[in-house]
């Protein structure tokens, strides 16, 4: 490979004494952890003097077949000197030694996922200085011994590419001589054993490591230290880093920087300590140092969960820890300088931060600050107190809340801990949010019984359809083995807020033997599952569920900074009163999507599903159109108490949509029972429906087709908004519907149906003695040929609402409902990024929608945008539909929250990061 010169030619900064190179937003060059130590001690804050070798070299090292940049040795040398200078003890002086720790630091944090070694520097002559010094030779051998397990373990044998078979590493070779030696002492803890005895393990790990590496350990201390920084280099390109990254969508080009820093100890004795804290509760967000402590101790001993460690002050105790003894009680004078340093850092950062400290014989070194992790409740509470107290703006403030954490506020979760312990025993797609626990049941019957014998289950089905709906509300939660992020089930459950897991390909469901089974496990009706719907996965039996929702005051605070910086509006999709009236609570501004269609679906459904069953069976228009008179006053009442429930807001009414096959019975049982009814013989009614059948439904015969084909269905539809609105203004009220048209493609469609729109409004505002009515016409734009003809198209459609659904469906060529046998494989081999049902395609799909919203307000500059489909309600997809110039989005009501979340994202970023006015 050829070789390529950096663009950079510093590739060392220093920080130490009074001044660093770098500062907090060099990230990109000196990692995480590189850029914050440099800020700390421009702050002038006590930080072991170090340097950070850029990111640059990592990309560098790895372009040039690991080599370095030539200058890079000079630059190291020159650092290292000024630590000796700023600290006193020089690197392998076999007086007064300097010992050195050397980790990795990426641009975003990636804990735990590349390697550190510390104590670099250490060796038979330098710790002889050292003993000297510290007068305390137990730690000092301890410290070598240390050095040697971790040095040899991830320079000697993960940087130089050895796979040990299981149980032959060289730490676990090493751990088992340390074993050895205390049942030799008959002791049981490692700090049991005497500094005698670390003197000697020392030559005994020496020899292992030679035996098995095939190489002595290095003794010269400068040689320990370039292996450390490859070591460090060659961990960004291990395999945990490596998936971490994919997981996390962290570019695999960015590199890691290597901060190399002057070693002080936790471990000196009792008046040396070490600890990790945060400048707020990261699990609750409640203001106060928040932190713990472990005396005599190294960093490592906290994290790793080796000792148990103190609450850092009184505040923090809680009844587990009232025993213990606090820092602020045991150092009060180091915890006073600690609890300055991190008031100073949070108004400096104006964040949450973590920190890491060590304490060294009474005096405090800050070894690491960063933007702490928290969860939703505490990034919500954090978020609102920070604002007002004048820390952040509320631009920021709504910045600081990401959307998933805003919906573990929505939601029952499986506990955190216990979900940690448990074993997966499938994953699918994670459909709608949320935990759940139920008993299994296989048929949308048994889930309505069991439900109201008090019963919590969970309805397991092949895949669902719109006669499972009864059992879907009943169940606590659903699962399927087939269907994407659209489909059916998925849609429903999200709808109603419901945990869903669908296209679960590894289950396999038998509905008659009434079985799931997962390879060899097999579970039947009354076994009892845990669903965790946010993330997809299928765990045994009850795990604990925490509800967090509950009249949480933060959460509302929270929306109502968000709606002060929004400029989309947040609708909502919505088909009865009840949702309608749960939408209004979360905060929708007006339903953007009332699929009419839903009324023949779900409770009360009985009798207007006959009558369409009726309409749809006729024989002739005077059949169809008594059947459809029937039908009237039932689909006036539904969308009366929508509007009544949703007063003063915007309502979208769509007019018939799905194919009509859709709503006959399937059942031979159904059929007769039907025709019984309808009082025509099984025959002819099976002949009638053999008419409905299409190969092709979803791109058959549906939507505005029905309304062209059979105009009469559209008219009662239109007739009965324009009558509930009617009745509604009567009675005081202020209604506003807007009739959409699905599934358009041309616009003599939409032309054609406007002229049955306006002859109906005149029979109306006859009918009632009304001067007007007010209300919108509009259209969906879900095919491309409407995206495509959208100037036209706009001459008759007061507003657009994009169907994202249909027109990723046929953008695409993939049926919405049959993604399940590929989409996974798509997404694993990278094909596509993601789910585009799920997260809007903002490269294929999103152009037809810019050409759209460009095309149609050419024509009509006020056109009114929307978007409809179920990406309206995830936070990427919102943001794009911010940056198109939209006027609202319309997402299912549990949504409602997410998206009003996401609306100020959007706007936040565009007045922060591209300097738009506000
Ligand atoms: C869509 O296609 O995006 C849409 C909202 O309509 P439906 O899902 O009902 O087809
Ligand atoms: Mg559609």
């Amino acid at each position: 490979m050829a070789k390529e010169k950096s663009k950079h030619e510093k590739y060392v900064y220093y920080f130490g004494g009074k001044k660093a190179d770098g500062k907090s937003d060099m990230k990109n060059l000196l990692g995480g952890k590189g850029a914050n130590l440099a800020e700390m001690v421009n702050l002038k804050l006590p930080v072991p003097a170090g340097f950070t070798i850029t990111t640059e070299v990592c990309t560098f090292y790895y372009k040039n077949n690991k080599n370095y940049p030539k200058e890079l040795n000079k630059q190291v040398e020159e650092a290292l000197a000024k630590i000796e200078k700023d600290m006193g003890p020089l690197f392998g002086d076999s007086k007064n030694p300097l010992l050195l720790s050397v980790r990795s630091g990426a641009r975003s944090s990636m804990p735990g996922m590349m390697e550190t070694v510390l104590n670099v520097g250490l060796n038979n002559k330098t710790r002889e200085g050292l003993i000297k010094k510290t007068g305390n030779p137990r730690f000092v051998y301890d410290s070598q011994r240390r050095l040697i397990q971790m040095y040899s373990d991830v320079v000697m044998e993960k940087a130089a590419g050895i796979e040990p078979k299981e149980g032959k590493g060289i730490r676990v070779q090493l751990e088992h001589e340390m074993h050895k030696m205390k049942v030799a002492r008959k002791v049981k803890f490692d700090n049991e054993l005497t500094a005698d005895d670390l003197k000697k393990l020392i030559e005994i790990y020496k020899v292992k490591v030679k035996e098995v590496l095939g190489i002595p350990f290095p003794d010269d201390p400068k040689e320990q230290l370039w292996g450390a920084i490859s070591a460090v280099f060659q961990s960004w390109n291990g395999k945990r880093a490596i998936s971490y990254r994919n997981i996390e969508g962290i570019p695999h080009e960015w590199g890691t920087a290597v901060s190399v820093q002057s070693m002080v100890f936790g471990n000196m004795g009792d008046t040396s300590a070490t600890g990790v804290a945060f400048t707020r509760n990261p699990a609750t967000g409640e203001k106060y140092f928040y932190g713990e402590w472990l005396p005599n101790a190294q960093g490592e001993d906290v994290v790793a969960g080796i000792r148990t460690p103190n609450p850092i002050n009184e505040v923090g105790k809680t009844e587990h820890t009232t025993g213990q003894t606090s820092l602020e009680i045991a150092m009060p004078k180091a915890y006073k300088e600690l609890d300055n340093v991190q008031k100073k850092l949070e108004k400096h950062y104006r964040d949450m931060l973590d920190i890491e400290f060590t304490i060294q014989e009474g005096k405090l070194f800050m070894l690491q600050c960063r933007v702490g992790k928290r969860n939703g409740p505490a990034a919500v509470k954090m978020a609102i107190d920070m604002h007002k107290e004048k820390l952040i703006s509320k631009e920021e403030a709504v910045l600081r809340v990401k959307p998933e954490q805003l919906d573990e506020l929505l939601h029952p979760m499986i506990d955190v801990k216990a979900e940690k312990k448990a074993v997966i025993l499938g994953k699918g797609l994670p459909a709608g949010p949320g935990g759940a626990v139920g008993q299994i049941v296989f048929t949308s019957q048994d889930a309505v019984d069991w439900k109201k014998k008090g019963k919590k289950v969970i309805l397991a089905r092949e895949e669902t359809n719109p006669e499972d709906i009864e059992g879907m509300r009943a169940a606590e939660s659903i699962l399927t083995a087939r269907g994407g992020m659209t489909s059916h089930a998925a849609l429903v459950a999200r709808g109603w807020g419901k945990c869903c897991i669908v296209g679960v390909s590894t289950a396999q469901i038998d509905a008659h033997k009434k079985t799931l089974t997962f390879g060899d496990k097999v579970f039947k009706e009354g076994d009892i599952i845990t669903l965790n719907g946010t993330k997809g996965l299928i765990y045994e039996g009850a795990l604990p569920l925490v509800n967090l929702t509950e009249e949480n005051e933060d959460f509302n605070a929270f929306l109502r900074i968000c709606d002060k910086v929004r400029k989309l509006k947040i609708r909502t999709n919505a088909d009865t009163p009840k949702d309608a009236i749960k939408a209004r609570a979360f905060g929708a501004e007006g339903i953007g999507l009332f699929r009419t269609e839903h009324m023949f679906y779900g409770e009360n459904s009985d009798k207007p599903l006959f009558l369409l069953r009726k309409m749809i069976a006729s024989n002739s228009l005077n059949e169809r159109k008594a059947a459809l008179n029937e039908l009237f006053p039932y689909v006036k009442e539904d969308i009366k108490g929508t509007m009544a429930a949703m007063d003063g807001l915007p309502v979208t009414f769509r007019t018939l949509d799905p194919p009509l096959h859709e709503f006959m019975p399937h059942s031979q049982e159904g059929k007769e029972k039907l025709a019984k009814s309808l009082k025509i013989s099984v025959d002819d009614f099976n002949k009638r429906a053999e008419n409905l059948q299409e190969s092709n439904p979803m791109m058959g015969h549906r939507g505005v087709r029905l309304a062209i084909t059979y105009p009469e269905i559209a008219e009662m539809q239109i007739r009965a908004i324009f009558e509930a609105t009617a009745e509604l203004i009567k009675e005081k009220k202020n209604p506003f519907p807007e009739i959409m048209i699905p599934v358009t493609c041309t616009e003599k469609e939409i032309a054609h149906q406007l002229v049955i729109v306006k002859n109906i409004y005149q029979e109306v505002i006859k009918k009632f003695k009304l001067k007007e009515i007010p209300y919108m016409f509009g259209t969906m734009i879900e095919i491309p040929r409407a995206a495509l003809t959208a100037d036209k198209i706009a001459q008759h459609a007061e507003f657009f609402s994009f169907g994202t659904n249909d027109l990723t469906q046929m953008g695409f060529g993939f049926s919405r409902d049959d993604t399940g046998a590929f989409m996974a494989e798509y997404i694993n081999q990278g094909i596509l990024p993601d789910d585009p049902f799920a997260i809007l395609d903002q490269e294929g799909i999103g152009q037809l929608m810019e050409i759209a919203v460009t095309r149609g307000r050419k024509t009509r500059k006020n056109l009114k945008i929307g978007i409809c489909g179920e990406h309206g309600g995830e936070p990427s997809s919102i943001e794009f539909c911010h940056s198109l110039g939209f006027n609202y989005v319309s997402c299912s009501p549990f949504r409602v929250p997410i998206a009003r979340l996401a609306a100020a994202h959007a706007a936040a970023k565009e007045i922060l990061y591209h300097g738009k006015k506000k």
